[in-house]
């Protein structure tokens, strides 16, 4: 029997008898068919019903979360974000030398569900044969590798998950490979260039925050010219100057209004004087800065199986060291774009500010 959407159990069997005899002639006389003693019990065990029930669906799963030890100590995920060949690549390996860090590279790239059309590229082939071949760099394969290996086993057959879960499952396979290693790592490193999604933007079992990555104008251009240079292109820094002021405007604008922790670093900065760069990284990070980050390639622990080529080159991975081929070639175009106050004051702020963080109200510096 159902009383307000609720099942009586016990009270059925209690005054099963009565209902059976006097519910009909009850219901004739437009009387309530059981008496009010009654109908009171059976409102109250139907609310507490509907009530466990909401317990169950939406307040349980939080708080048992929050009762595995692995959650007490929240997950960190660290998200280095900004424009490609930005020096993303030698800072997720830079920290992945710490021993409280592993880099992941840029792993939303490799996560994410590939296109119809995108099956000729790196994503969609490390699904198949590529992982028999593709070298991590931890040295092995990614179908050896033991953070890499198990996530490519079990993606074909989940990738209609979203990806948020994906980037949990990820996630997990990083803590059992932690685990059986013995180590104790802190932060998780991703570095997906040119995407703002945050993921597990509400999520209690994880701590985000965003390292924002910024390279001078004037040397990202020219290096993102030279293919136009060397083929006599009109004007071949116009579009790489455009795209800087673009990209870098409306990530800052978007990282302005996330509500996360974020840390402005210029790459001239970090290039420049990488130890006070990373020393400064690890006070926000609240770690103890570790020497063993100003060699990457030496001490590097990371998963890194999709970024810059250059995570392979061990000459140009054993030191952070900078990149001015720009310093003799300057483009008068960007030079002169940085005339304009807001493009001079964009790069300014970005790449040279002293004051490193976006989000005051949120960073714990
Ligand atoms: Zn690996």
């Amino acid at each position: 029997m159902q009383c307000g959407g609720g099942r009586l159990g016990p009270l059925q069997a209690r005054h099963g008898s009565w209902v059976i005899g006097s519910c009909i002639p009850a219901l004739a006389k437009g009387r309530s068919p059981i008496p009010s003693a009654v109908a009171r019990k059976c409102r109250l065990l139907s609310s507490l019903s509907v009530w466990g029930q909401r317990f169950l669906i939406h307040v349980w799963p939080r708080l048992s979360l929050w009762s595995r030890p692995e959650v007490m100590a929240r997950k960190k995920l660290l998200l280095i974000r900004g424009l490609g060949h930005s020096g993303t690549t030698i800072l997720d390996l830079a920290l992945g030398s710490h021993p409280s860090m592993i880099g992941l590279g840029e792993a939303l790239r490799i996560l994410r569900t590939p296109s119809p059309g995108e099956g000729h590229r790196g994503p969609a082939r490390l699904r198949a044969e590529l992982r028999h071949q593709r070298l991590c760099t931890c040295g092995r394969t990614a179908s050896s590798c033991p953070v890499w290996g198990p996530l490519l086993e079990w993606l074909p057959a989940h990738d209609h998950y979203p990806l948020v879960e994906k980037l949990q499952q990820l996630l997990a396979e990083v803590d059992n490979h932690v685990k059986q290693q013995g180590d104790a790592i802190e932060w998780m490193v991703e570095s997906y260039q040119d995407d703002m999604v945050l993921p597990f933007v509400d999520d209690p079992a994880l701590e985000i925050r965003i390292l924002y990555l910024t390279r001078d104008v004037r040397s990202w251009v020219h290096s993102r010219s030279r293919d136009g240079r060397h083929k006599k292109h009109w004007l071949p820094a116009l579009k790489p100057l455009l795209r800087w002021c673009r990209v870098n405007a409306r990530q800052e604008r978007l990282l302005q209004v996330s509500g996360r922790p974020v840390f402005r670093l210029g790459y001239e900065q970090l290039a420049l004087d990488p130890e006070t760069s990373l020393r400064r990284l690890c006070t926000w990070l609240e770690i103890p800065f570790d020497e063993q980050m100003l060699q990457p390639a030496q001490h590097s622990t990371s998963h890194i199986l999709a970024g810059n080529r250059m995570r392979f080159d061990a000459n140009r991975g054993a030191s952070i060291r900078y990149d001015g081929a720009w310093l003799g070639h300057s483009s008068s175009l960007v030079q002169l774009a940085l005339l304009l106050p807001w493009v001079r004051q964009l790069n300014q702020r970005l790449v040279y500010s002293k004051d490193h963080l976006l989000n005051h109200e949120s960073g714990s510096m």
